[in-house]
Formats: C-alpha cells, structure tokens, sequence
C-alpha cells in the first residue's frame, strides 16, 4: 500500500467537467466517436495531460497514449479507457477509467514521484461501436482482431466513413496502431450492474469475461390481407417473432445466475397497417461464464426456435455469425489490484464483465486486468447511470495502489 491518496473532489470535479462536453437533456452524455464533442473531449483532455508535463501520441485510428517518463527503460505500466458514449449514455462508463487514469497521474506528480517504469493513460477510440460498427473498434485494431484499412472504410448511418470523420477533426496520428511495450494495461470501468450494489462490496475484480454468442435471425412467412385470411391459413412474420423474443427471454431466465440471453433488435416487413407481416428479422445473444453453459442456452434456444417454426409452418432462418470470449484476464495483475484493495480494507469480490471492454482487446496483446466501482441501481448507457464520488475514489485509489505496485 502507497502512502498516497487519491483527490476524489477533483475527480468528481473532472466527470462533471468532462460531463460540460454533450450534455444530453436528461442529464447524461451524448458524445458519439469520431463527433465534433469528441473530439473537444480529447482536447480537454490533452489541456489537462500536458499541464502535468505528459507527451501525447496518436495512432492512425486515434488512440491517443499519454506518456510519463520513468526512471527506468522498463515497458511501460499502461491504464485507461474511452470517452466516448452511446446517445443515451450517463457520465461514467468509459470516462471513470480516464479520469481515474489521470488522477493517478495527478497523485504522483504532486507528491514528486518519478515511477521506474513509464505510465501511458490511453484514451481508446470508438469504444461503444454505436456510431461505427464494431465496438472496441480502436483497442481491438490495436490487439490486431480487425486491420486498420477495415476500420478506417465502416460508415456510420449517414456514410460518413471512419478515416473521414478522423479528417473531419485532424485526430489521427501518423503511426499504425500496434502492440506497445507495456507490462500491463490496468482498466477502472463502472461495474453496470447491480452485484457490487446488492452484496455491499466496494470493488469488483474483474477476472475475465462470458462467453457471448450472437445469432441473426430472419422469419420469414406469407403476405397477406389482415383481414379475410383465415387464421389458420396465415403466416405471420411478426406473430413468429413474438414466440421467439419470449423464447429468447425464457432461456436467459433458466440459465440464470450465470447466463443472460436477449433480443435487442427487430426489423420487421412491409410493417404495413392492414397486411400480415411476411419477414420480420431479430438481433438475438445468450451468455454464460461457462462456455458448455452457454452453448446449451444455443442449443436450448435454437431447439425452441426450430419448434416455432414447425408449429407454425414457416421459415426461421438463424446465423450464427460470431461468438466473444471467454476471456480470462491475467491472474496476477488482478491479484496486485485485489491485495491492492484489501490492504485499504475495501471488500473485494471476483467477478466476471458481461459486456465488452477495451481491456478484453488489450488482454491479447499484454497482460491486462479490470476493477469495477459500484453502479447505484445498476443503471448504465442511460442518463440515470450514477456512481458516486466515494465509490470512484476508492477504485481510483485502488488503480493508483496497483500502478505504483507495479511501476516500482
Ligand atoms: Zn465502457
């Protein structure tokens, strides 16, 4: 444990300041990737690391990785996450894990202390994929899952491509994103559900990630007149999709404590006042932390939709198309945040993340780790999204804990 402590006024003030840039009507942030408010987040930020003396350097793709000189030629000690948010975002997700970043730094020049190993706070583009399909966009061209001439064509809904919208606001920087010589990356993200809240424990440690599997659905049944056609003649899309959503609910509620499953998407055909829909498609996933699990809440939910659509005499088309983790992070480095934690009496609790995060894409290229602060309510990507001062400064000070432990 570090003879130091965290400022959790200033790192309440810096969420409120950085919560200036897109404001949203209800309170929360609205800063899409690659927007003109992200990019004014960036420059807040970047004011704020060069006051400490910092060096910043962009990759093409806009990760931005704000250097502090060690004492030592050691790999770098690296942490951080994303200022981006989805349009209903809150204040934290993502922002905690910068923010949290920069208090560390804050703490240590300060007191006057030089690290042995560098530290790079990363600020990673384009976390959410909201914008700019698919999220952890930059960490992931990073970690080399998706090349950089890909990422640069995606277009958002209005067809402006990602190396456009990096011109638009002059963010890239010269250098292909790559691997760096790190000894760790280190994410301080809100936990977004409600584990830590319920069992009254201040600081979730992050030991790898669910599976995922994600399933692209298309129903396809008759047109017709939704009037004369009998009902047992029709074959309707929409009807059909009902049965599948609930399907879809049904399997997670099984699969429960450790499996989650949803529908988050439906489109649905010609979705006309007065005709029988004939092709309705859905986004569908099911998740477990254990792999066997998970692929029985497939084979679960695929079994049921193949019964629907038998009974119902038409079509349901599934693909598969990809699947996500599990990931298991680096036992060490969560050991060093969760002695780390312990050692300021804070309760601990391992836990598994159940959405992506830039940490999963970086685990791939160095050892990495994540802590989780508190969510009040569990409430996230949402206006409502709340932690509070306490609850960041304790994962702050845990981070800053961990970052001397292993930059020493
Ligand atoms: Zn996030």
């Amino acid at each position: 444990m570090s003879a130091l402590s965290v400022n959790a006024a200033r790192l309440w003030s810096d969420h409120m300041r950085m919560a200036e840039i897109g404001p949203s009507p209800e309170g929360g942030s609205n800063r899409p990737a690659l927007s003109a408010l992200d990019a004014e987040a960036r420059a807040l930020l970047t004011a704020w690391c060069f006051a400490l003396g910092l060096t910043e350097e962009r990759d093409a793709l806009a990760n931005t990785f704000y250097r502090r000189a060690g004492s030592a030629a050691l790999p770098a000690v690296a942490f951080g996450s994303h200022l981006d948010t989805v349009p209903t975002g809150g204040r934290f997700d993502g922002v905690s894990g910068v923010l949290a970043g920069l208090e560390v730094i804050r703490v240590l020049a300060e007191a006057g202390i030089t690290t042995k190993a560098p530290l790079e706070l990363v600020n990673w583009t384009n976390e959410e994929g909201t914008r700019f399909r698919p999220a952890m966009m930059g960490s992931r061209v990073h970690a080399g899952d998706m090349t950089l001439a890909e990422a640069l064509s995606v277009r958002d809904d209005d067809g402006i491509s990602v190396a456009q919208a990096l011109a638009a606001h002059n963010l890239a920087g010269p250098a292909a994103p790559a691997p760096r010589r790190w000894a760790a990356f280190l994410e301080l993200h809100i936990e977004q559900g409600a584990i830590l809240e319920s069992t009254g424990q201040d600081i979730g440690i992050v030991t790898g990630t669910v599976q995922a599997r994600y399933f692209q659905i298309t129903v396809t049944g008759t047109p017709s007149h939704a009037g004369p056609m009998s009902m047992d003649r029709r074959r309707d899309s929409l009807a059909a999709a009902a049965e599948v959503i609930l399907a879809s609910e049904r399997v997670g509620i099984a699969g429960e404590p450790g499996g989650r499953s949803s529908t988050t998407w439906i489109t649905n055909s010609p979705n006309a006042r007065g005709a029988v829909a004939n092709i309705t498609r859905l986004h569908s996933d099911v998740r477990h932390e254990d792999p066997a699990r998970a692929a029985e809440m497939q084979t679960d939910f695929l079994g049921a939709v193949a019964e629907i659509a038998t009974r119902r005499q038409l079509r349901i088309d599934v693909d598969p198309y990809t699947t996500f983790g599990p990931v298991r992070f680096d036992a060490k480095i969560a050991n060093t945040l969760r002695t780390a934690a312990q050692a300021r009496q804070m309760t601990t609790r391992d836990m598994l993340a159940v959405a992506g995060h830039d940490a999963v894409m970086a685990a791939r290229v160095c050892p990495a780790a994540m802590l989780f602060v508190p969510s009040v309510g569990g409430i996230s990507h949402n206006p409502g999204e709340y932690s509070t001062p306490e609850q960041l400064a304790k994962g702050a000070q845990v981070l800053l804990d961990a970052v001397v432990a292993l930059s020493a």
